[in-house]
């Protein structure tokens, strides 16, 4: 069982959002390189607004939470990745419970990661930010001991394995070719998140 204090509930909001508006600069440089050069604003614009309902976020359940969070994202984001982290955290929400075990949190984040697939209409292996949340999935389900330095670990090597991936999904994907080199922005802004709740339940929080 994980427990979600209303303590816990503040510092993965605030350390999630900290950690992504730390890195506007990095985020806003990788969409510039294969995109539109806005995903650092898009994501600190929405996790800002997050920032201002803390308070209110943080007091509700664990599931009433990551759906209002969700909806922040959807309606402050905009872009691709509004919609799409907005869908994550929504299905989240709507999958959990308050006390989730490991089993319930691989069942619920298996659903996210199929609800981003559907709404983007997309898979593994597009340049997206699914070549980092589906195998975080797959190491979810592998459990085991430390577990979060292994799902940080595996966060970080797939999207640098974005890298030399050619984009057929989003707005790299105009580029062809030209997106091949480059690590895509979203994969990137996934791995600071998951890094980030990673830290928390282990008791560290540096960014
Ligand atoms: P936009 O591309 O509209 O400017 P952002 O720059 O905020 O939006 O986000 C771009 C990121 O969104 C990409 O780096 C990619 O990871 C993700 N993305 C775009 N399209 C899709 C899709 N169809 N499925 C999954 N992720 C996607
Ligand atoms: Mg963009």
């Amino acid at each position: 069982m994980i427990p979600v204090t209303e303590r816990t509930l503040r510092m993965l909001i605030e350390t999630v959002a900290k950690r992504v508006i730390e890195h506007t600069e990095l985020l806003t440089a990788l969409d510039a390189a294969i995109g539109d050069g806005d995903h650092g604003i898009n994501m600190k614009r929405g996790l800002e607004a997050v920032l201002v309902d803390i308070e209110d976020l943080a007091a509700k359940s664990l599931p009433e939470s990551l759906k209002a969070i969700g909806l922040i994202l959807v309606m402050k984001v905009g872009g691709a990745s509004g919609p799409l982290y907005g869908t994550l955290l929504m299905t989240l929400g709507r999958e959990l419970d308050d006390a989730p075990d490991r089993a319930a949190l691989t069942k619920a984040f298996g659903a996210a990661v199929q609800a981003v697939k559907a709404r983007g209409k997309s898979d593994e292996g597009a340049k997206t930010m699914l070549d980092v949340l589906v195998p975080v999935l797959h190491t979810l389900e592998t459990g085991g001991d430390d577990l979060p330095a292994r799902i940080r670990t595996t966060a970080e090597q797939s999207a640098a394995a974005t890298a030399p991936m050619k984009a057929t999904r989003g707005r790299a994907s105009f580029l062809g070719d030209r997106s091949i080199g480059h690590v895509d922005p979203g994969s990137r802004s996934s791995t600071l998140m998951i890094a980030a709740v990673c830290d928390v339940l282990e008791g560290r929080r540096a960014p």
